[in-house]
């Protein structure tokens, strides 16, 4: 979500004339992009954010912004106190205040492209384009269409920073999609927190699945994938939608987070273990081939080791594709920071990490090993090093040598070598 908001913030400033600049020094304005879902990611911010402090006092023209959660939707005289020689401050999901504040100090001054006339021409949807640096190679693209969540997870800061669910304009949505088709894209990822809950808030709006087929008819548009998933929203509809529409890809990413029915009362999901296999079966079952990726919180406030081991058996009973693994880090308001201790230790932290990351680690070797031999279709995104390296319809990434430029081309390549987390092959005739 935080790269689509940068994008959009980069392009705005390009159509107002600004250019980007390779060096961080030489810029006029920087803005800091921020994610607090983690500790670790918070830390980096505010590493960086004090990196840019000696910028700040060497150039006092400079101007420097700071978007994202570390900032949020309410009252901001704390951080204000907290950065003052940040000068603007965003909200996640909404740059205006940057561009305001640009024009309020003449900074856009020489820039007539901004007027208050013209300013809905500005935040126009179907103008939504990539930064400059990004659109020779834009292969993949995101498209936010929900901002916000209202669910209320216990450890999760999502909801107080990014505000309430809101459904993005499917005609927006649409437009923005019919952009970045003109500009070269060829894969789409709808976005929101809990994506399969679009237009739920909005009676008049379709369904994820009636976005998917909208979006399914841009020209151009070669591949959709949307994430993230709750399990308690994913409905037939949208399963048979995916299975149907060829373009979109049969991936689906659908958080577990747990795999203890108290873990995950305490962590306010809403579902159970059960519940949540149930659910993987179906899925299986409406989309034959699916691969599926989940989201663990290893550690949460009172976890122990007996429960922590019915997720291991969850992972080894179900065999899912991709585990995204993370240690729980408090973060601060939410339900499990003021009520619940962070009673496990770092190191048992860890060691849950590395038992599933080895467990997974198999289950992903075993899965990618029939494939050996096998012809994949591949959209490559980037040459890396010496290799080309893209991905199948399931995300697997895939490495293949080629004096062609492949970037944004979707070719069949013959795999040659399968391990857990990537595999090489050559290109087919
Ligand atoms: S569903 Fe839960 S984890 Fe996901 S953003 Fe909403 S509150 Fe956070």
């Amino acid at each position: 979500m935080n790269v689509a908001d940068s994008q959009r913030l980069a392009s705005t400033l390009e159509r107002l004339g600004y250019i980007e600049s390779p060096i961080i020094e030489e810029a006029d304005v920087i803005v800091l992009n921020t994610c607090m879902v983690r500790q670790s990611a918070e830390d980096k911010a505010l590493g960086r954010l004090s990196s840019l402090k000696p910028l700040k006092q060497k150039n006092p023209e400079l101007i420097l912004g700071l978007m994202g959660c570390m900032v949020g939707f309410k009252d901001q005289s704390e951080i204000r106190k907290r950065f003052p020689y940040v000068d603007v401050f965003a909200p996640p999901s909404d740059p205006k205040p940057i561009i305001d504040y640009l024009i309020e100090e003449e900074f856009i001054g020489t820039k007539p492209a901004y007027t208050s006339e013209n300013e809905a021409t500005v935040w126009e949807p179907g103008s939504i384009t990539l930064p400059a640096s990004q659109q020779n190679n834009a292969v993949s693209a995101f498209v936010p269409v929900v901002y916000g969540c209202s669910h209320a997870c216990a450890y999760c800061i999502i909801p107080y920073k990014r505000g309430v669910e809101r459904s993005r304009d499917p005609q927006e949505i649409l437009d923005h999609v019919h952009s970045l088709a003109g500009q070269g894209v060829k894969e789409i990822t709808l976005l929101g927190q809990i994506v399969d809950r679009y237009g739920l808030d909005m009676p008049d709006y379709p369904t994820l699945g009636g976005l998917l087929e909208q979006v399914h008819e841009v020209p151009g548009i070669e591949r959709i994938r949307f994430l993230t998933s709750h399990p308690n929203w994913m409905t037939d509809e949208l399963l048979k939608t995916v299975s149907r529409l060829p373009k979109v890809m049969n991936h689906i990413e659908v958080p577990a987070q747990a795999g203890n029915d108290q873990v995950l009362a305490a962590m306010r999901r809403g579902y159970t273990d059960e519940a949540y296999r149930r659910l993987i079966d179906r899925i299986r079952t409406l989309i034959p081939g699916v691969s599926i990726g989940t989201d663990i919180i290893v550690g949460f406030p009172g976890e122990t080791a007996e429960q922590f081991e019915d997720t291991v058996k969850q992972l080894t009973d179900l065999r899912l594709d991709v585990v995204h693994l993370a240690r729980y880090s408090p973060r601060t308001g939410t339900l499990s920071e003021r009520t619940m201790p962070d009673d496990v230790s770092d190191e048992e932290k860890w060691r849950r990490f590395r038992v599933i990351e080895t467990l997974q680690e198999g289950i992903a070797a075993d899965l990618h090993a029939p494939l050996l031999g096998k012809t994949c279709q591949v959209l490559f995104e980037e040459k890396k090093k010496s290799r080309w390296l893209g991905r199948t319809e399931h995300m697997d990434l895939v490495y293949v040598d080629s004096d062609q430029d492949l970037t944004g081309k979707i070719l069949p390549v013959k795999i040659n070598w399968t391990g857990p987390w990537t595999m090489i092959g050559e290109l087919e005739n």
